[in-house]
């Protein structure tokens, strides 16, 4: 069973809006239905203040560092943050954490430009930093060119140092090693039982998972060639592993692709994704005889249930994807992401956040002086403590508040597009794929997060036919 905790808002400034019980009531019962439960709930009632102070929610994000919950359920996702880009570093911050913020009453959001522009600001957090998005700006070429590593977070091994990809001493012998077991036949889950119990975390600072393992040795970085984006050729960088290991490595993985997947190996990657055209529930994975890897809906009928495999299923996504995304649509993509962008209105909450530190500290001081000098009262001291709750609160909240938003340029938009486009991973699915509809008669249509003209839905389609013949029928 799953463990979450249930965060709620209530502005007392809206009529219409739901009250604290009844987001509880609903996000009680979606918990009930879906396998989790409720271990604490974290409730911001209206707070009369001048900067919109959240304390039980900067408790939340606080609190998710004791890694004790593994999802944030709201009843609406406009709980949980002010705009995109609030909600793109909350959102980032709880997911370094293995939490994720999910839903109980939006299966499909009404705003897919919106996701399509949180997506892509989240996947800036990773992406981003200020040299880089001057680069791009004033040609991106000329940084690779110069073999500049474009990411902020290097791979398990290497270290950054001005801005070039080096060898990380300390971890390098690991990040080695991890190729030379999975060569001598030992299992991605025996590796990460094995980095983990060293207590080694990855890149990100987390524990390893089987995928973290995967992508290590898919990674081409450790042979010494770096892709990035559009670029075609590799940029040279210090190799950890030789051609020949790495070649080897990658022949066993295929092989064994081919053949059996531990379960905890395989991803499912549409899973919460996708939507059973029969009746609406969403469509989950599963594993049979270790091997054989299905997407079927559990809420069909068993006499009726459809199945469709998955490395097939992923395939044909990626590949209707490929094509879909044009210079053209990438270029669509970005401004209507861009648009959404320009209209949204950010305003940097830790100035206000910080006056209001510094005023409170001063009324704190006051007041310690009153008492020093002699005027201590009961009324005094409950004011004290009031005004010492109120400088914590402000502080925790300084301490998660978002950084000033950087300013982006369209381009800005163009290039990830196409970098995630070039990766086909679940970072492409998340931010342009707003949801994938099965159909009973093998026909997959992919929602874009993208809306016509007039700005209603439906979303813009790619309707394709998955597979034929066997392995269909779930027995
Ligand atoms: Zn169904």
């Amino acid at each position: 069973m799953k463990k979450v905790v249930f965060y709620g808002r209530y502005s007392s400034n809206n009529q219409t809006e739901q009250s604290i019980e009844g987001q509880l009531h609903v996000c009680q019962r979606y918990a009930d239905q879906n396998d989790m439960q409720i271990i604490a709930e974290y409730v911001d009632r209206a707070i009369s203040g001048k900067t919109d102070e959240r304390p039980a929610f900067q408790k939340m994000i606080t609190d998710s560092r004791k890694k004790q919950f593994e999802g944030v359920l709201v009843y609406k996702l406009d709980r949980f943050a002010r705009n995109r880009f609030d909600s793109a570093h909350y959102k980032k911050k709880l997911k370094d954490n293995g939490v994720k913020v999910i839903s109980a009453t939006e299966n499909i959001s009404d705003n897919p430009e919106g996701i399509l522009l949180e997506s892509l600001l989240e996947g800036m957090n990773e992406f981003y930093s200020e040299e880089l998005s001057q680069k791009v700006n004033r040609g991106l070429a000329e940084s690779f060119s110069k073999g500049y590593y474009m990411k902020k977070i290097p791979p398990f091994g290497y270290q950054i140092i001005d801005r070039k990809l080096v060898i990380d001493e300390a971890t390098a012998p690991y990040a080695r090693e991890i190729f030379e077991r999975y060569n001598k036949g030992q299992k991605i889950v025996k590796i990460t039982e094995w980095l983990n119990s060293l207590g080694m975390t990855n890149q990100l600072g987390n524990k390893w998972r089987p995928m973290n393992v995967s992508t290590h040795l898919h990674n081409r970085t450790y042979m010494g060639e770096y892709y990035y984006g559009q670029f075609e050729k590799p940029m040279p960088v210090p190799a950890l592993v030789s051609a020949e290991l790495f070649d080897s490595v990658q022949e066993k993985l295929k092989a064994s692709a081919h053949r059996s997947h531990q379960k905890s190996d395989y991803d499912f990657i549409l899973t919460g994704k996708m939507i059973c055209a029969e009746c609406g529930h969403s469509v989950s994975g599963s594993t049979a005889n270790k091997k054989d890897h299905y997407y079927y809906c559990r809420h069909c009928k068993k006499e009726s249930r459809h199945c469709v495999p998955a490395d097939d299923l992923h395939e044909k996504v990626f590949a209707a994807l490929s094509e879909y995304l044009t210079e053209a649509k990438i270029d669509e993509l970005a401004s209507a992401a861009f648009a959404v962008y320009e209209k949204e209105q950010y305003q940097d909450e830790r100035p206000a956040l910080e006056r209001e530190l510094k005023q409170t500290e001063k009324q704190l001081q006051n007041a310690v002086e009153a008492v020093l000098n002699g005027f201590a009262s009961e009324s005094l001291k409950a004011a004290m403590q009031e005004l010492e709750d109120r400088r914590n609160r402000l502080r925790e909240a300084i301490q998660n508040a978002p950084p000033a938003m950087p300013k982006f340029e369209k381009e800005y938009f163009v290039f990830l597009l196409r970098y995630m486009a070039g990766m086909q991973g679940r970072e492409l699915l998340d931010t342009v794929v707003n949801h994938i509809i099965l159909k009973k008669d093998d026909t997959v249509i992919i929602c874009i997060n993208l809306t016509d003209e007039n700005n209603l839905p439906p979303l813009e389609q790619i309707l394709f036919t998955v597979s034929q013949g066997e392995g269909r029928w779930f027995k």
